[in-house]
């Protein structure tokens, strides 16, 4: 295939449950060219700006973060679903549709300062990539951006986290 990376993205209806179209990037990161094509173009904006560690939302974002971080030959950081990490943790609780969810990063995964760049497969209504910006500066360090493949503007997770003052970059709606 010789196209962008939203021509390797496949929607599969009505999963994890009705009415939810869901965004499937397995199709991207299985294909060679459309894999690099889309790592490099995570990387685009960031070229020459200093970026101490790559940190990756679970569980796409940890395949995405981990190419990116090497790329970058930088360390990579997973911010995990509550429960998953081995060591001591801080928490970030948020609101879902139903209920709540916790995101979790351990305790010393980051130096005061360092600058991070957040990386995760798709931003919804950003409740996600927030519990992880909120994690690094509970640590001291600084979001440099948070890097998506997919964003759903109509979810309102863009604004929510420009509204921070975030620098929001994604390769495709
Ligand atoms: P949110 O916190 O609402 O921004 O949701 C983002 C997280 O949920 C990401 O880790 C996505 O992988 C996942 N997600 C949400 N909606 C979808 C969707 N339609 N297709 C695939 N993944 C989704």
């Amino acid at each position: 295939m010789n196209g962008t990376v939203k021509d390797y993205i496949r929607s599969i209806k009505d999963f994890p449950h009705e009415g939810i179209m869901f965004r499937d990037v397995t199709t991207l990161f299985a294909d060679a060219r459309g894999f690099r094509m889309a790592i490099d173009q995570l990387l685009n904006p960031y070229a020459g700006l200093r970026i101490d560690r790559v940190a990756g939302l679970e569980a796409r974002g940890f395949i995405l973060g981990g190419a990116v971080a090497h790329q970058l030959s930088t360390g990579f950081v997973p911010i995990r679903k509550k429960g998953k990490l081995p060591g001591a943790v801080i928490s970030e609780a948020y609101q879902l549709e139903y209920g709540e969810a916790v995101m979790e990063v351990h305790d010393d995964a980051f130096r005061k300062g360092e600058r991070v760049l957040i990386v995760d497969d798709l931003l919804a209504t950003g409740g996600t990539a927030e519990a992880g910006i909120k994690l690094c500066h509970r640590l001291g360090a600084e979001v440099i951006g948070c890097a998506f493949v997919i964003d759903l503007p109509e979810l309102g997770g863009r604004k929510r986290l420009e509204a921070m003052g975030m620098a929001v970059h994604a390769l495709c709606e």
